[in-house]
């Protein structure tokens, strides 16, 4: 007798491979995924940085970032002016602040960690 196809035990051994597999592969996927979300939110800050640098040349107040209370102080007002495109988000939540350090432009995201520029 000749028959074709597989036994339940060959299927079995395949789903197991398969199953063995994919679960090697998913926490790859995360990480991944994560990193991506950290490189968004770096571009992100570079973005804000680079907004707020326009605008102290533009307005001709260099290191205004220490002084001038006028001087955008959310991302949201840099869109406001003018100088963003789009007020940009932190993929994984996180909030930007604009900071002056030493008079010179920073941002900072609220989750911290590896989601720092430069
Ligand atoms: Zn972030």
């Amino acid at each position: 007798m000749n028959r074709k196809g597989f036994t339940l035990i060959e299927l079995l051994i395949v789903i197991a491979i398969l199953g063995i597999l994919v679960s090697l592969i998913l926490p790859r996927f995360a990480d991944v995924r994560e990193d991506a979300n950290v490189k968004v939110c770096v571009a992100n800050l570079r973005g804000l940085v680079s907004a707020m640098n326009i605008y102290e040349v533009k307005e001709n107040v260099p290191g205004s970032w220490d002084w001038d209370t006028d001087a955008p102080n959310e991302a949201a007002d840099l869109e406001t002016w003018g100088y963003l495109a789009a007020e940009p988000s932190c993929p994984t939540g996180g909030t930007y602040d604009l900071l002056g350090v030493a008079g010179s432009a920073a941002a900072a995201c609220s989750e911290g960690g590896t989601h720092v520029w430069p």
